[in-house]
């Protein structure tokens, strides 16, 4: 007998989110192909009313982020599973190859799922282009875990990269792009068969995690460059003690592409006072060199810090690339006027560490970069030397 199956985004009713969660979209995939009424529930109300144990023969219950509120308790429906990072973040996770059974992870998603909640935002007034990611990509991976064991990442127990889907598992040729969710996809060792099989699409395609520039190679940089993709090349730059291997990558990636590029900064995980705020402005600087835009990833222990108002302002600075290529850290804080929050928190770390401040607080993109594209110009023989000689 067909069954009727809930499904429910905990991380799109919590704070709401602008891309779809694909383990809900294969559940919804793998129950329609066997028949059953699948429906996304929209609200928490549809459980607190009491009749979700009758109205359903089974709810699953997804969540990416640990921080994600669940204000029902769970284990009082019978009938109702969960799982996602959200969940089994460290213990368990390998990167989250065993979290579905083999059918539903490796079933066609349901590109479908949320296209009532889609139109019902759009007729409140939300704008259609907020919906890009549920209605204009196919979503998958095609390779799964990392060999590098970051102590803050759902990859840690992860042994390597290792295949996982080819596109055509997930490719819906309806739709216009592919974004993929690879943990470290320049890390598998046939990396290029993955491009390859993207190319045949025919689609414009983007890696949405951080790519690991640390293992770029002329030829990894080619055919990225090379590549039909969408929207900016992501990359990392997680700890401070990487900045050797990073700039390496930057320079044989430089060689090859001209786009500017961005890489997510983490901050305020190891620790949370000026020595991380220290080598937070030290990445951005190095990125200021190479031309490139960081993105502030601020792990929740941030609010620990004595300087939390720093790491917000770094945020807003930073992520707002409007903002930071026109404007050193203390202009876009002096931008915000005198009695705001943004100046006191400026002033408070200067106060405190008047040496970091005079440091960074002054640096502009704009002039490092050009410095840096002079460099660039100028010796470009010499870095290509580098990029090949540092692979060897
Ligand atoms: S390199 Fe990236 S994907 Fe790999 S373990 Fe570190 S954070 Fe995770």
């Amino acid at each position: 007998m067909n069954k009727h199956i809930g499904i429910i985004d905990a991380d799109l009713l919590g704070h709401g989110t602008r891309h779809p969660n694909l383990a809900c979209l294969k559940l919804s995939g793998y129950h329609k192909a066997q028949g059953d009424q699948v429906d996304l529930i929209e609200s928490w109300d549809e459980l607190r009313r009491g009749d979700a144990v009758e109205t359903f023969d089974h709810i699953y219950l997804a969540r990416v982020f640990d921080f994600t509120p669940i204000p029902i308790d769970v284990d009082a429906y019978p009938n109702l599973s969960y799982g996602g990072t959200g969940f089994y973040f460290l213990p368990f996770s390998d990167g989250g190859e065993h979290m579905l059974p083999h059918e539903i992870e490796h079933h066609m998603p349901d590109y479908h799922l949320y296209d009532h909640f889609v139109a019902k935002e759009i007729a409140r007034g939300i704008k259609a282009t907020r919906f890009r990611d549920y209605q204009d990509y196919s979503i998958g991976f095609m390779t799964r875990g990392c060999f590098r064991g970051c102590h803050f990442c759902v990859n840690q127990h992860s042994h390597g990269v290792r295949f996982h889907a080819h596109v055509g598992e997930f490719f819906d040729p309806s739709r216009k792009y592919i974004y993929l969710w690879d943990d470290n996809v320049l890390g598998y060792p046939k990396w290029r068969e993955v491009f390859d099989e993207l190319a045949a699409t025919g689609r414009r395609f983007q890696f949405r995690q951080g790519m690991d520039i640390r293992i770029m190679t002329p030829e990894k940089a080619k055919t990225l460059s090379e590549a039909k993709y969408i929207g900016d090349y992501i990359f990392a730059f997680d700890h401070p003690e990487e900045r050797r291997e990073i700039e390496r990558g930057l320079q044989c990636w430089q060689q090859y592409n001209h786009k500017i590029a961005k890489l997510y900064v983490l901050c305020g995980y190891d620790n949370q006072d000026q020595r991380d705020i220290a080598s937070t402005f030290m990445r951005i600087k190095v990125l200021m060199r190479y031309g490139c835009l960081p993105y502030i990833m601020r792990h929740e222990n941030y609010v620990k810090s004595k300087y939390r108002g720093t790491y917000i302002n770094l945020a807003r600075w930073c992520n707002q690339p409007n903002f930071f290529k026109k404007k050193s850290y203390r202009q876009y804080c002096e931008s915000n006027g005198e009695a705001s929050a943004t100046m006191r928190y400026m002033r408070e770390f200067e106060h405190d560490w008047p040496d970091i401040a005079e440091a960074f607080y002054d640096l502009r993109w704009e002039d490092l970069r050009f410095s840096a594209l002079h460099r660039q110009i100028f010796s470009a023989h010499s870095h290509m030397a580098f990029c090949r000689a540092s692979m060897l």
